[in-house]
């Protein structure tokens, strides 16, 4: 399942995208294309006369500059996931753009060397930018590619080889830098994601009881100075609810330590059978030792958890033959209320007095604290 979840997560195109807006890629994509084109801006005053050429190249140029500006902008201004969205479009709008300013320079110029340099210089940084999805990288190089295919056939009038071989070249070094880039990307997701796993793992193994997966002790610890904290802002009264299985030493003597292990097991499904979502968590405070923290209003309510409780596992008819009291298996509850002022300590030994009661009374049997 984990893996599954993974997969998705790697194979879909806007998680893809969200990465590159994350990171520094577009950022330093988008600094380039500005950079590039005011470098050609500069170009354009020393070397080319002030011609219809130069004014259309100035005026793509600035329009590049300003189209990624916008970029920054949006980067800046809009939730990622949109900016993620976005992507593809902005990306091939910005080959547009490039496409045309090269598809002038190329026929300007009429020079064939001219045309797989620009291939490289912008088809180099975009795979570096773009690798991680392939659907960004080809709306970016499609109207490039598409522009020099289209200058180089009006500029030369015969088939150029030479120049058609050096342009493949290219793009079989920006197809292969992808791929190596892309392998680097996946192995960072792969063990980013067997961290994160890990944590989960021993997140859990820390909180959790290991036997029957309830919370354990001290998480019970962390549970109560929380709640006894929130409680006057939230209103409602928070109880301890202390059990006890009854002869349990009898159980493991006649059943073993392993179906001992497994009673112990049904009995947490009966606790959190017996449990209201919200407002109830139990933990395993220790060997047979169970402990609910409740929010009621009363005692009335708490007491009726613990009632509910213990007729789920009497329901439950787990073979107890060592019993003194039935022949199946069953428990004795101690309930407190938590006082403000009430330690951890005080509160536990409140109830734990209750449960006492509670098993002198004949076991099997909830008991409460009066206030
Ligand atoms: P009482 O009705 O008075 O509670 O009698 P009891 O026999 O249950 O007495 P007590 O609560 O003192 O017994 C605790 C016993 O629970 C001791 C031990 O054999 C057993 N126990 C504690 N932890 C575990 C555990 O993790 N697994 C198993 N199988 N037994 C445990
Ligand atoms: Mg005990
Ligand atoms: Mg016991």
């Amino acid at each position: 399942v984990h893996r599954d979840r993974f997969m998705i997560n790697t194979t879909n195109e806007n998680h893809k995208n969200l990465d590159i807006v994350n990171s520094w890629n577009l950022v330093w994509f988008l600094s380039l294309n500005i950079v590039f084109c005011l470098w050609l801006i500069l170009n354009n005053f020393i070397h080319t006369p002030n011609d219809f050429y130069r004014e259309v190249m100035n005026m793509l140029c600035i329009a590049t500059t300003l189209f990624s500006a916008l970029g920054f902008t949006l980067k800046a201004l809009i939730s990622r996931k949109y900016l993620a969205r976005l992507l593809p479009t902005y990306a091939l709008l910005q080959g547009i753009l490039w496409g045309a300013m090269f598809y002038m320079m190329v026929k300007h110029y009429n020079n064939p060397s001219l045309t797989l340099s620009l291939l490289i210089s912008t088809l180099l940084p975009a795979t570096i930018s773009f690798y991680i999805s392939g659907t960004v990288l080809l709306l970016f190089s499609v109207p490039i590619s598409i522009a020099m295919l289209l200058s180089e056939i009006t500029a030369y009038d015969k088939f150029n080889f030479l120049q058609l071989s050096g342009s493949v070249i290219i793009f079989i070094v920006v197809i292969t830098a992808r791929y190596i880039l892309l392998e680097w990307y996946t192995r960072t997701q792969q063990s980013e994601y067997a961290k994160n796993l890990l944590i989960k793992k021993l997140t859990h193994l820390a909180h959790r009881d290991a036997l029957t997966g309830l919370l354990n002790k001290s998480s019970l610890l962390t549970h109560f100075e929380e709640q006894a904290q929130r409680l006057p802002h939230s209103g409602g009264n928070l109880f301890m609810i202390i059990m006890d299985i009854d002869y349990f030493k009898q159980y493991n003597d006649l059943y073993g330590h392993i179906a001992g292990d497994e009673c112990l097991l049904s009995v947490a499904k009966c606790i959190n059978q017996s449990l209201r979502k919200t407002s109830d968590t139990a933990f395993r405070f220790g060997g047979e030792e169970f402990v609910i923290l409740t929010h009621c209003n009363e005692m009335a309510e708490a007491v009726m958890i613990a009632e509910r409780i213990r007729t789920n596992i009497q329901k439950a008819k787990i073979p107890h033959r060592g019993s003194q009291l039935s022949p199946w298996l069953s428990a004795s509850f101690g309930v407190a209320q938590w006082v403000k002022g009430y330690s951890f300590a005080v509160l536990a030994e409140k109830a734990d007095k209750e449960l006492y009661k509670a098993k002198q009374a004949g076991r099997n049997q909830v008991s409460a604290a009066k206030r």
